[in-house]
């Protein structure tokens, strides 16, 4: 007999089959019991007659607890009424795990509590559903990155210098001397570009972000991909069929985890329109000033009800394009006629879901590159190495970085980052 998973049914039915599940609910009458039941993939019925069965399986599966694990063996049969379209005639169950008093019940839990038991919090259909659209997502990038020629290369988590300043690094030891953990794979990325042209990358990152968002993880993954011989315009094409590909890719593909999260369909399609809208930094605070916003002035970051106003405003996502250089990093090099913005764009994302990614050319000129390290504060031995990339057939190129979870955020259309991530990182939270 053939062990399958119920995504398989269709090519099943009427046949005798297994399945390996757990029991997330049940309910029974004197000749039948119907039995919730998840193989870790799908969610399906199970149909028990006490007529077809045993009285020893009936017993068992009137007393089944939720989450023990079972084999059900039985007939694959159509059902019109679940949104999977069939469900198993049960013949027999074995019991495989036993359990009782499964913490998560159906009734409604406190963050804290579901956070405690996130081990467990992972089996429920939403987390489900967030962690098929995050899988959906990564699928999507391989094969983005992959038909665009791109070649995936991995920097490094251990570093031994702290280019762009240490607030936000994790320190650590490297046997008897200092390292940081990694919060941006950029500067490694670019090396890779002038090697192999396109590249991109796909790793976790971690910044000892002292802030409580709804937007911000300690540990977080981050795609980065850098391209050689390429300008800003091209990069940000490039970006936003990136982001539309992966939006589609989740409409044609999670179909039933769209479903489960309530997410509007009508809005996703939106997101696949290109190209996307973009607007400079110089005319965003404008209509933000216009807009009531007199918290903001020419020169200082936007905070979250900024980037808010301004993607939906355009209803799409937009990028904002050339900030002021104090409040961006030391590798950016000046717009053409301007001394005081750079060539870069953050991508915001509409319906509060703030900056997807954040992106820009890099500056090429050694000499300019030298006194930008020097103007900041850095240490030009630490960077030696980067520099040399300036030094040996130094060519234009760009890159970005888009975060997943907050991608995972913004396409599942859920409140919180936390559950983006299997195991989440927060400030006040390392367990489980
Ligand atoms: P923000 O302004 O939201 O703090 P950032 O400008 O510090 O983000 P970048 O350094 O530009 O972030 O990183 C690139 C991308 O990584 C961001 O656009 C975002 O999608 C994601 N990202 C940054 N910080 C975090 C974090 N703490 N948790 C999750 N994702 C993050
Ligand atoms: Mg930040
Ligand atoms: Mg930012
Ligand atoms: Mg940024």
């Amino acid at each position: 007999m053939e062990r399958i998973t119920m995504r398989q049914a269709k090519d099943y039915v009427g046949q005798t089959v297994q399945i390996g599940a757990w029991v997330t609910n049940k309910r029974s009458s004197g000749k039948i019991a119907f039995l919730q039941l998840r193989d870790g993939d799908c969610y399906f019925q199970g149909v028990v007659l006490k007529a077809d069965v045993s009285e020893e399986v009936f017993t068992l599966c009137k007393n089944l607890q939720q989450e023990s694990s079972v084999v059900v063996t039985g007939v694959i049969q159509e059902d019109t009424r679940s949104k999977l379209g069939y469900e198993m005639l049960v013949q027999s169950v074995e019991l495989v795990g036993e359990s009782h008093d499964y913490p998560i019940t159906p009734k409604e839990h406190g963050t804290d509590f579901l956070m405690d038991h996130r081990h467990l919090w992972l089996r429920s259909k939403k987390q489900h559903a967030i962690m098929t659209v995050r899988n959906e997502i990564i699928r999507a990038t391989y094969e983005f990155f992959n038909k665009e020629g791109f070649l995936k290369v991995d920097p490094p988590i251990l570093t031994g210098s702290a280019p762009e300043g240490t607030t936000e690094l994790f320190h650590t030891k490297y046997f008897d001397r200092d390292a940081f953990l990694s919060q941006s794979g950029q500067l490694y990325m670019e090396a890779g570009a002038m090697a192999f042209g396109k590249v991109f990358s796909f790793g976790p990152t971690f910044r000892a972000e002292k802030s409580k968002t709804r937007r911000h993880l300690i540990e977080f993954w981050m795609i980065e991909p850098e391209m050689a011989f390429m300008h800003q315009d091209e990069s940000l094409e490039i970006q936003e069929q990136y982001v539309a590909f992966l939006v589609r890719n989740v409409l044609d593909n999670c179909d039933i985890a769209l479903d489960i999260l309530e997410r509007d369909r009508e809005v996703l399609e939106k997101y696949t329109q290109l190209p996307f809208p973009r607007i400079s930094y110089d005319d965003a605070i404008e209509l933000l000033n216009a807009n009531g916003f007199d918290d903001i002035t020419w020169g200082e970051d936007f905070g979250s009800p900024h980037e808010t106003f301004i993607a939906n405003h355009f209803d799409k996502p937009v990028f904002i394009m050339n900030y002021p250089k104090g409040i961006k990093p030391f590798y950016m090099p000046l717009a053409e006629g301007r001394d005081d913005v750079v060539v870069c764009a953050d991508l915001i994302a509409p319906e509060g879901y703030g900056e997807i990614i954040g992106g820009s050319e890099r500056e090429v000129d050694y000499a300019q590159l030298e006194e930008n390290i020097k103007n900041f504060g850095l240490d030009t031995a630490d960077l030696q190495w980067y520099l040399d990339l300036r030094k040996y057939g130094s060519v234009y190129h760009s890159g970005f970085g888009l975060g997943l979870e907050r991608t995972v955020t913004w396409i599942c259309g859920t409140e919180h980052i936390r559950e983006a991530i299997p195991f989440p990182r927060l400030l006040n939270r390392i367990y489980p």
